[in-house]
């Protein structure tokens, strides 16, 4: 049997760190967006057991490593059940290394196919806590819409959706390294946070100018140097009628919200003559 499940990529509306705990992790309060940008991840059942990983980047994990086959582990493991032969193919789509969460919007494809082939009583609830154990951001990538995530990402709480708009992702060529940016948090102390109330209520209110003002990511606070790039893309896609941008996870993607489809592709176009992969996207 073949199955197939979109996964979809994440923007940060807001990063917060609250703190370090002691288990070395970070309480993170984060509004998350799911968007139209895709994977698509196709498992395919068969006779002989083992697991393995096909997807059409060369470089990417083909076997344990990569985190669809490390969802799968978990999910028989967490489960009890016997595991089952299966290949595993991933169509990659949303960047990689980008702070939009492909790897585990990959993972969690993989746990809700899984849920609903293997355990279909299994509630969601449950496919999420699985989700923890493969990484911080995969229980919110099994639920995906608009969600305020907190805890080290897995206390998800659901919130209103993004007014209706056109939002513009920008990578660059560069990629950051999430645990240097939370080094630099630790040593630099963050002296401002984000309006994570104002935020929620703006999304409850439909107000997308509430939300524009209100988009804030305490990585970009204590970004080296040598990621200028970020600030480059921020003042480019507000230069071209983004309504606000910010950096989404621990970057290097930038993203603006358009209200007007029309400045959105004009935007896109002036992007892709600079940056190696820029995306038109709506909401999910
Ligand atoms: P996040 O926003 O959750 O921090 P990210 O966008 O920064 O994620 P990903 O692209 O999800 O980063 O993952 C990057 C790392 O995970 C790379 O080192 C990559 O080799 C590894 N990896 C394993 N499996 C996958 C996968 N299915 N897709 C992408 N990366 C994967």
């Amino acid at each position: 049997m073949v199955h197939t499940e979109h996964a979809y990529a994440k923007l940060n509306l807001t990063l917060d760190i609250l703190g370090r705990r002691p288990d070395g992790y970070h309480d993170m309060r984060m509004v998350m967006q799911s968007i139209d940008l895709r994977d698509e991840v196709t498992v395919t059942f068969r006779e002989e057991p083992g697991l393995e990983v096909s997807t059409d980047l060369s470089y990417l994990p083909r076997g344990e490593g990569n985190i669809a086959a490390k969802a799968a582990a978990r999910f028989f493991e967490a489960t009890g059940s016997a595991p089952r032969g299966m290949s595993i193919d991933i169509q990659k789509h949303i960047p990689v290394c980008a702070g939009m969460a492909g790897g585990s919007s990959d993972g969690a494809a993989v746990l809700r196919i899984l849920g609903r082939t293997c355990a279909p009583e299994l509630p969601r609830e449950r496919l999420e806590e699985i989700g923890e154990l493969v990484g911080s951001d995969v229980p919110y990538c099994v639920r995906g819409g608009t969600v305020l995530a907190e805890g080290r990402g897995e206390r998800l709480t659901d919130l209103p959706g993004l007014p209706s708009c056109f939002l513009v992702a920008c990578k660059p060529a560069c990629s950051i390294s999430t645990p240097e940016l939370f080094a630099q948090v630790r040593t630099k102390k963050l002296r401002c946070h984000p309006d994570t109330a104002g935020m929620t209520a703006a999304l409850a209110a439909g107000d997308l100018e509430g939300v524009a003002h209100r988009l804030y990511n305490v990585f970009e606070d204590v970004l080296p140097r040598r990621y200028a790039q970020v600030f480059e893309m921020k003042s480019a896609l507000l230069g071209l009628g983004a309504m606000a941008a910010s950096m989404t996870g621990s970057g290097p993607t930038v993203f603006g919200i358009f209200w007007d489809e029309e400045r959105a592709r004009t935007a896109r176009e002036a992007l892709a003559a600079q940056y190696p992969a820029v995306f038109l996207c709506r909401t999910v």
